[in-house]
C-alpha cells in the first residue's frame, strides 16, 4: 500500500495535530508552504513566533486541521436553503 505523505505543519491548537494535506513542496502541503515562503511558519512546521497578526495566525493553525474552523468569522453567511418546512409535518 502506497501512503501519501502528508504535511507537516503541526497545529499548537488543542495539542499536536498534523496538517492533512499533501505535500507539494519541502514536505509542506501547498498552502503551508506559501506561508513558510511568506516566513509566516517554521521549518520545523511550527508557527512563527514573529507572526502577529492573531486573525492569520488562527487561519495557518486552523487549516487542514480544522478546516470548518476558518470559516467561523467576519464575511461568513448563513447556509443558504434549509428543506425544513415546519408545516410540512403530516398526520401521523
Ligand atoms: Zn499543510
Amino acid at each position: 500500500m502506497r501512503d501519501s505523505p502528508r504535511c507537516r505543519y503541526i497545529s499548537t491548537h488543542g495539542g499536536v495535530i498534523r496538517c492533512r494535506h499533501p505535500v507539494h513542496a519541502q514536505a509542506f502541503c501547498r498552502w503551508h508552504y506559501r506561508a513558510l515562503l511568506q516566513g509566516e511558519i517554521t521549518e520545523e512546521g511550527y508557527l512563527s513566533d514573529s507572526l502577529s497578526d492573531q486573525v492569520r495566525r488562527r487561519e495557518i493553525n486552523y487549516f487542514g486541521v480544522h478546516p470548518e474552523a476558518v470559516l467561523v468569522g467576519p464575511g461568513s453567511e448563513p447556509v443558504p436553503g434549509g428543506g425544513g418546512d415546519p408545516e410540512a409535518d403530516g398526520p401521523g
